[in-house]
């Protein structure tokens, strides 16, 4: 047997990182919206008991530190289950980019296994697996938009925002993400406006959106790869309505809602970042059954 799911990254249109916690976390405001550029997760069912990982990325691990082999092991735990599964990760999301890829293909098994062993978790018990994983799982779970507080775990899901591209690019390096907080100072560090995005979604006002995009972690990661600031110069420069770097970055991404300026967008970045791409927002919420 075999089951296949889609895997999509996300974007930060509004993170803000409000204190580090005494568990080490911290404390953070976002609104996440998924977008239409996904890895592919197919499950086969092995004869033996045991987890495979099989990646088309090489530098992706294909053992327990993938995030899909965590999230089959939790559920083989959990549901007391003796059978083996290979998980084949085909990668279209740049690796270590603030596009929460990981977290997508940990969701993505979640809900996969869920389908192969006939579990009938609901989604508020796949939520609970993923956050075990990690803290962008549990939005990967659920996809669409929504805000997420505590940790990144804390959802509450709203209205996509109104359709437009997002063309997105990855400069040639990658950043952890542990690092990036561990290098920021909260005191001198930007906060956006989470509430007036939110509300910005709700009225449907697009370019309200692109003038509140906004990103606690964005000044630590510029301060790192110069690249960031060349991008984002360069995409607003070409006619983008708003731009911004997600997550803990590198990875930039330009809003428009012309294709044809989407197009030059695009073409004129291909010339010198390796990894450049353009999608839509994904609408609604990913169905889950
Ligand atoms: P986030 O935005 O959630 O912080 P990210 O998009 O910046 O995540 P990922 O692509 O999830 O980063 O990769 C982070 C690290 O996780 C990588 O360095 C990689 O070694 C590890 N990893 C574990 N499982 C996976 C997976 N399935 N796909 C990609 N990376 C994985």
């Amino acid at each position: 047997m075999k089951v296949i799911e889609r895997a999509p990254a996300k974007i930060n249109l509004s993170l803000d990182v409000i204190r580090k916690r005494n568990d080490g976390f911290h404390e953070v405001n976002m609104v996440m919206t998924t977008i239409d550029l996904s890895d592919r997760i197919e499950c086969t069912a092995l004869d033996t008991d045991q987890i495979k990982i099989n990646s088309s990325a090489s530098f992706v691990p294909e053992d327990a530190r993938n995030f899909a082999y965590q999230a089959a092991k939790l559920i083989k735990q959990k549901y007391n289950i003796h059978q083996g599964v290979l998980i084949n990760i085909l990668k279209e999301i740049p690796v270590a980019a603030g596009l929460a890829g990981g977290s997508s293909d940990a969701a993505a098994t979640i809900r996969a296994l869920n389908k192969m062993w006939n579990l009938k978790m609901s989604v508020e018990e796949m939520m609970a697996i993923g956050e075990e994983v990690g803290s962008d799982v549990p939005f990967c779970i659920i996809g669409g938009t929504a805000i997420a507080k505590g940790r990144g775990e804390k959802l509450i899901p709203i209205a996509s925002p109104p359709p437009c591209w997002v063309i997105l690019a990855k400069p040639p390096v990658s950043v952890s993400t542990a690092e990036i907080y561990q290098s920021l100072s909260l005191n001198n560090a930007p906060h956006p406006d989470v509430q007036a995005m939110v509300q910005a979604i709700e009225n449907q006002d697009y370019f309200q959106i692109c003038a509140l995009l906004g990103n606690t972690l964005e000044s630590v990661t510029l301060s790192k790869v110069q690249e960031v600031s060349q991008i984002k110069a360069h995409m607003k420069r070409m006619g983008a309505d708003g731009v911004l770097m997600s997550g803990s970055g590198p990875t930039v991404f330009g809003l428009t809602r012309y294709e044809s300026r989407m197009q030059r967008i695009y073409n004129s970045l291909k010339g010198y970042c390796p990894h450049v791409y353009a999608v839509h927002l994904c609408r609604g919420r990913e169905p889950l059954e």
